[in-house]
């Protein structure tokens, strides 16, 4: 295993990225980075063991459900690095005995990297999300041939992948990039049906990276974003070598959905993990803020706390039935129920804005005017800012702009912006959970209570 100064000393591997329209020659130095960098290396440091052949327990497969109840419960808690390792490494074991009757030497190698992998104890981030051009347009049908990420030439050991990944969370700071098709693909479309793995530092791979951690001085009034930022990654594979070992897909269009599948239940279920858990928090900020303003006892302010609470719950219950009508693959491992994970983090996507409405309603315009520390702290401005930020006895002014910092950054301020449309967009769009959704819901149970009601004689239709 490796401790987090290793991990912090293996990013310095010649891999080529870019922040800000120029090259980053080392990341440890780039401000931005460093609580990121800093946050995966206290994971790593949270699980080290020295003991020789150990791994990290948190990205082993479930083998029951309540390993798979006890991984949902922490991963979320875990760096968001770490998160998205235990998913991609899930995605491939849930993967492999479905491209068994593909090819068996797929599953083989499948389940020799996960092995390896933990065994490396690397970092993993999932690369799905294509460029996609004229989203009309099927992959072969393209302007640019290159819109989504396609073998553009084989060897004799291996292939050679063009075009990029977008939106990968935490791409530059991790170890390997998990590429794999985004949709289904057609016949003719052979060349675009690729996954495999890479590393980071593979010649020709090039990282674009975006993030909305604070920038400036002070960053005390951003205490959401200091802590939690991670730098979204545009991965450019210009011409990438691939050796057979780590292709896990090569021209089989008819099984190019199974790693997207696969990737979509487990990030939707650690997106939906979160949601709880972020749910939760939103209603404590509604409450505390009330509570600091005075309007606590308010009825339309209770009513949308109220409101707030009961959306939480349900996340919470949509967790807990996924959870508990988990499903195992042939070899014993633990997956979550397709339906109740879908329709939970649909819920959890779909309303978060009207969770950040009444929150913001209720908050007031301090969200996004309330002084930062530092003019607490100036002299010549902190009494004032005392005297008027303060509402009560036993509500000091520090408390209530802490919790309008905590609000704004959350979810008012460039950070909130990233998580709003994080919450919509990543593991798919609403679009894509609904069409899940459909796939396992009971409509002829559905349709038989209906038809009953309505007094018809059951068909098949
Ligand atoms: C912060 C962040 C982190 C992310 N992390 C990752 C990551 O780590 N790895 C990764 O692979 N991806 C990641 N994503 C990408 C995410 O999964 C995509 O943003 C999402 O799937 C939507 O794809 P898109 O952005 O290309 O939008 P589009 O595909 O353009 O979608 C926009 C809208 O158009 C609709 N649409 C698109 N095509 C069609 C069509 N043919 N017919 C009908 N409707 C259509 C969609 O349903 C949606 O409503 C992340 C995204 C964000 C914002």
């Amino acid at each position: 295993m490796l401790t987090g100064s290793e991990y912090t000393a293996s990013l310095d591997d010649g891999r080529c990225t870019y922040f800000d329209g120029r090259v980053v020659p080392d990341l440890v130095a780039e401000p931005a980075f460093v609580a990121p960098i800093r946050a995966i290396a206290a994971g790593y440091d949270l699980h080290y063991s020295s003991e020789p052949g150990a791994t990290n327990p948190l990205v082993v497969a479930p083998r029951s459900l309540a390993e798979l109840r006890e991984r949902a419960t922490v991963v979320h808690t875990m760096d968001l690095a770490l998160a998205v390792t235990y998913g991609s490494l899930m995605t491939l074991l849930t993967a492999a005995p479905r491209m068994s009757g593909v090819d068996p030497v797929y599953k083989d190698r499948l389940e020799s990297y996960v092995d390896e992998a933990t065994q490396r104890d690397i970092r993993i981030a999932e690369c799905i999300t294509d460029a996609k051009g004229d989203r009309s347009l099927p992959p072969s049908q393209q302007h640019d041939p290159d819109a989504y990420v396609r073998v553009v030439d084989r060897k004799p050991d291996g292939v050679v992948i063009r075009g990029a990944k977008l939106h990968i969370s935490a791409a530059s700071l991790v170890h390997d990039l998990m590429v794999m098709p985004t949709k289904a693909m057609k016949p003719g479309e052979e060349d675009y049906s690729i996954a495999c793995a890479v590393p980071v530092n593979s010649p020709g791979v090039r990282i674009v990276n975006t993030t909305f951690h604070p920038r400036g001085d002070d960053t005390r009034h951003f205490p959401v974003s200091r802590v939690h930022s991670m730098p979204d990654g545009f991965v450019i594979f210009d011409d990438v070598f691939v050796p057979d070992e780590r292709v896990f897909l090569d021209g089989e269009t008819a099984n190019a959905t199974v790693f997207a599948h696969a990737l979509g239940l487990w990030e939707r279920l650690g997106g939906l993990t979160a949601m709880v858990t972020q749910a939760d928090q939103l209603v404590g900020l509604a409450q505390l803020i009330a509570e600091a303003n005075g309007l606590a006892r308010v009825g339309h302010i209770r009513d949308k706390i109220d409101e707030m609470l009961i959306h939480a719950s349900l996340l919470r219950a949509g967790l807990e039935a996924a959870l508990t009508n988990a499903h195992a693959t042939p070899e014993g491992y633990y997956y979550p129920d397709e339906l109740f994970t879908n329709v939970a983090k649909y819920q959890g996507a779909a309303q978060f804005h009207l969770m950040v409405r009444h929150l913001h309603d209720i908050a007031g315009g301090s969200v996004l005017t309330s002084p930062t520390i530092g003019d607490l702290e100036n002299p010549e401005t902190g009494p004032f800012v005392e005297k008027y930020m303060r509402t009560m006895e036993g509500v000091p002014a520090e408390e209530r702009m802490r919790l309008f910092h905590a609000i704004r950054d959350l979810t008012a301020d460039s950070y909130g912006g990233w998580h709003l449309v994080t919450n919509l967009q990543s593991g798919g769009g609403l679009y894509a959970q609904r069409i899940v959704a459909r796939r396992h819901y009971d409509m002829q149970r559905a349709k038989q209570l209906a038809m009953e009601s309505a007094g018809i004689a059951p068909v098949h239709r």
